[in-house]
């Protein structure tokens, strides 16, 4: 009997946004009781190989640890490793096409995520492995796999929801956390579009070995997420950390010598004009990662100067595998994902008139998708997770719309914000400049350097 007055809360989608908004409701349970229940359309956390890094600002990441309880939050370690002093710094830098270092974005030293929730800014970030994350958060949790959610329908009482396999559920609240492509959001916001920015991005995770990184340190220096300036409308971004592939669980080494691997993503984007332009010279088949990876290598030979910078980004793209590798769980780096060109796109909330709330509502990518040159969303998505538990626990069954619409008020309110910053830097980045573009460009990121680095310093100094 009791159970019939306890509301039902559905969830769609096993990703960081559903995962994390799962563990708030369940840990808020003694001031607001839900029964919840997560469907990911994926037959099992294997499906797919997840991504190697993400960044976590000290916003998202304090999100992460409202939402989460304390037994997974002692197992984020795995997910999130302390920085190795004076080895590793969380940080960003921007620089030419030549590796030269046009600004230092000034983020803090913390000695683990604890302290970098404490550091009040939006620089500062720790790289994170996103694989393991997921895992960590998926502990506890009964995700219902191969549940491919297809269509709802909602009535003044509730809402039915649909599963391609022909089952459905009823539930007093739907949250779509299901990514970009969301059927709930299609269905929900059918005028909430996808923006395309004609800008393709490729994208490859790979264990490099030591000696190699360290050269790459010695020229570059040890800002883990360095991310270069082309001129014609090119960028490239590398992203490691130092913390050796080897103090991985089931970490076998393969290649029979005792040298230390490191986690490197790599990533090179460019205007899709330029595909159209190259495609003359270069077949380019996203089914053959060797013909993608060959793509990108003759392209950054095509658009920037020969020196020791780009050399080493030319051997790093050669270090990238060109198949996918037959036994995942061997797979020494694990999260292997083929080798293929990708779009930015975005999803902007505020493109639309505010809508009228519901008792189906929205999380994460499913929103407010944004491009990855500022490494936000998955901050923003735990973010929504932790205002989404709040407002809920003031849930009642009389008036079960209030609490969702200040959910949305203030996410549509927080995350244009980003999206919009994230779109702006994206198309800034891809735009061809030119010789004399790129001197004032360059001349600029120098500018914003001094003022941003030694407003630091006069802090420092008065503190
Ligand atoms: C290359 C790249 C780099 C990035 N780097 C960063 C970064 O450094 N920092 C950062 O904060 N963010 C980063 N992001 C963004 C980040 O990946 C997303 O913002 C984040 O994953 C959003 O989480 P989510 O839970 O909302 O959606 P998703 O991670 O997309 O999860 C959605 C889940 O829903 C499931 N699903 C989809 N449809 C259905 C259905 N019909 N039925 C059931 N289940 C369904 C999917 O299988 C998936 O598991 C990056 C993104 C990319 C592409």
């Amino acid at each position: 009997m009791q159970q019939a007055n306890i509301p039902k809360v559905i969830i769609i989608g096993a990703g960081p946004g559903g995962l994390a908004l799962y563990h708030a409701l369940i840990k808020n349970k003694d001031k607001k009781e839900f029964d919840v229940k997560i469907f990911e359309r994926e037959s099992s956390p294997k499906e797919r190989w997840q991504g190697y890094h993400i960044a976590l600002n000290s916003l998202g990441t304090q999100s992460l640890l409202n939402c989460v309880p304390s037994s997974i939050t002692s197992n984020l370690q795995k997910a999130m490793p302390n920085p190795l002093p004076d080895v590793e710094f969380h940080g960003a830098s921007i620089i030419d096409n030549k590796g030269s270092v046009l600004c230092n974005i000034p983020s803090k030293l913390f000695k683990d995520f604890n302290e970098l929730v404490k550091v009040p800014d939006e620089f500062s970030l720790i790289i994170t492995y996103r694989d393991r994350l997921r895992d960590v958060l998926l502990d506890g949790v009964p995700v219902h796999w191969g549940k491919k959610c297809i269509r709802y329908e909602e009535t003044k009482d509730g809402v039915l929801v649909m599963f391609d396999d022909g089952s459905q559920e009823f539930c007093d609240i739907l949250v779509g956390a299901d990514g970009i492509n969301s059927p709930v959001r299609k269905q929900r916001l059918p005028e909430l579009q996808i923006f395309d920015y004609g800008i393709t991005n490729v994208v490859a995770n790979i264990a490099v070995p030591k000696h190699f990184m360290d050269r790459f340190i010695k020229l570059q220096g040890n800002c883990l997420l360095q991310k270069t300036l082309g001129t014609h409308g090119d960028s490239s971004l590398v992203i490691f950390r130092l913390i050796p592939i080897e103090q991985e669980p089931d970490y076998k080494n393969k290649s029979n010598s005792n040298e230390l691997h490191y986690r490197v993503t790599l990533s090179y984007s460019y205007t899709s004009k330029l595909d159209d332009v190259e495609s003359d010279k270069q077949k380019v088949d996203d089914n053959d990662s060797a013909s993608v990876i060959e793509n990108v290598k003759q392209m950054i030979r095509n658009f920037v100067p020969e020196c020791e910078f780009n050399e080493i980004l030319l051997e790093l793209w050669d270090l990238v595998p060109k198949s996918t590798p037959n036994d995942p769980e061997k797979y020494q780096y694990k999260t292997y994902n083929p080798t293929r060109r990708g779009q930015y796109h975005d999803i902007d909330p505020s493109s639309v008139k505010p809508w009228t709330s519901s008792r189906v509502t929205l999380l994460g990518d499913a929103v407010h998708a944004m491009n990855p040159v500022l490494g936000l969303g998955t901050n923003h998505a735990f973010q929504d997770a932790d205002l989404l538990s709040k407002v809920l626990i003031n849930y009642s069954s009389n008036d079960p719309i209030s609490c969702i619409q200040k959910y949305e008020n203030e996410m549509r309110k927080r995350s244009t914000v980003d999206v919009l910053k994230s779109r702006s830097a994206a198309l800034q980045m891809s735009s061809p400049v030119g010789h004399i573009g790129a001197i004032i460009r360059n001349s600029s990121f120098k500018i914003i350097n001094f003022i941003l680095n030694s407003k630091n310093i006069f802090k420092k100094l008065i503190q």
